[in-house]
């Protein structure tokens, strides 16, 4: 058995969601005065995410994300302490001013394939029942990020493969056909 760090909420297994789950609320870590952002969903396509912009606790390789459609997004405390993190990313990440969490990362551009979602993690909210992480992506980009050395991607993998969050260096084949889809529809090529 490995002992590499992945993220601690699934450190110590993986604890499944419960079906028909239908939302919760998250908090920032701030001690008072907390951001917090009520969500009226499951979350979807939930994973560990080793990529470099994702919103990650102190000392953990992995973030935890997932979806959430973003009309089942509402900023429901201290909306004035969000800011976006980098206006020109693809995703706008909102996050608490004073913890830095991220509360939500929403896609502004309509053309993007994943428009109308926003991305969220779960470990901020104390309610039980959010569907569990079900695969790993960006896994090679957790070497940029710091969380691992090259020599100790072998046992990352293995780990992840162990807790059942299958390895991938991009994201799952399910999104990446997404993604294929949309442009090809774009294009004309698929109609
Ligand atoms: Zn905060
Ligand atoms: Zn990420």
């Amino acid at each position: 058995m490995s002992t590499v760090a992945i993220h601690p909420s699934v450190d110590t297994g993986i604890k499944k969601g419960t079906p028909g789950f239908a939302g919760g609320t998250l908090h920032c870590n701030c001690q008072k005065d907390k951001v917090e952002v009520r969500i009226t969903s499951n979350v979807a396509h939930n994973h560990a995410c080793g990529c470099t912009k994702c919103w990650k606790p102190a000392g953990a390789a992995f973030s935890v994300v997932g979806v959430v459609p973003r009309d089942k997004v509402e900023v429901t405390a201290h909306p004035e302490k969000l800011q976006v993190v980098d206006e020109n990313a693809a995703i706008q990440r909102h996050a608490c001013k004073a913890c830095g969490t991220h509360m939500y990362g929403r896609i502004e551009n309509r053309d993007h394939p994943f428009y109308g979602l926003d991305f969220v993690h779960t470990e901020l909210s104390n309610d039980k029942g959010w569907e569990e992480p079900r695969f790993a992506a960006f896994v090679s980009s957790v070497i940029e990020g710091g969380g691992a050395k090259p020599e100790q991607m072998d046992d990352v993998r293995a780990r992840l493969t162990e807790l059942g969050l299958a390895p991938h260096d991009a994201l799952n084949p399910p999104l990446m056909d997404a993604i294929a889809a949309h442009i090809a529809k774009r294009s004309g090529v698929l109609k």
